[in-house]
């Protein structure tokens, strides 16, 4: 949607200028910080509705960047693509549970960035539409990013928090990794599987005695149990 604010962190004057730029010609209204801690600031200031996060920055790399923008209730709900020169599963991995929403692998094309940007927007906006789910002795509350097992608080990262509601939006079902992926990222992700699991386990853990409601379906993938 035009009009909505991205906060750039990136130190490489040209990648931020490239970016700055391409996304200026689709209507967005851009920030530019080139530094961590000048990140943080703009972000705390000026409520941006995306921020696009380098990980290898001068003084705090973006890992903690990101750590530090979920933490910070001002911040916390502002989603973050992380731009990274790596590919390494374990750098990605971190991103996403510190509660990075996706990640891009340099060198990206405008093109890819862009549908990036709009399926981490689109996905906020449909959030908001369901605002509780129920299933078993969980609740997720959409809007507030909330969810209780058995009445007590669960602190699920970002990515977890998106697939525990994609499975328990669709009970009974069962997903492939691929299209819990595609559920939370929209297309076009490069899957790591492995992530998949290590999330799903994450969820389990903190769910407590309701984890064992989220099944392992072999060879196919995983769903929530219905009631
Ligand atoms: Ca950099």
């Amino acid at each position: 949607m035009p009009g909505e604010k991205i906060l750039v962190i990136e130190d490489e004057h040209d990648i931020r200028e490239l970016i700055s730029y391409n996304l200026e010609s689709e209507g967005y209204l851009l920030l530019k910080a080139s530094c961590g801690n000048e990140g943080l600031v703009l972000a705390r200031e000026n409520q941006p509705d995306l921020v696009l996060l380098d990980i290898m920055l001068p003084d705090i790399d973006g890992l903690e960047v990101c750590r530090k923008l979920k933490r910070d209730e001002s911040t916390r709900e502002i989603p973050v693509i992380m731009l990274t020169a790596k590919s390494e599963d374990s750098d990605i991995i971190s991103g996403l549970e510190l509660g990075a929403e996706d990640y891009i692998t340099k060198p990206f094309s405008p093109r890819v960035l862009i549908a990036r940007i709009r399926a981490v927007l689109r996905r906020n906006v449909e959030e908001d539409e369901t605002p509780i789910i129920e299933i078993h002795e969980i609740r997720i509350d959409i809007k507030k990013h909330e969810v209780t097992a058995c009445g007590d608080g669960v602190n699920l990262s970002a990515t977890e928090f998106a697939i525990l509601g994609h499975l328990a939006s669709n009970p009974g079902w069962v997903f492939s990794r691929n299209q819990i992926i595609d559920a939370v990222r929209g297309q076009n992700y490069p899957v790591t599987e492995r992530s998949v699991d290590v999330q799903i386990l994450g969820i389990r853990k903190k769910l407590g005695s309701q984890g064992r409601f989220i099944e392992t379906v072999r060879g196919v993938g995983y769903r929530i149990k219905s009631e």
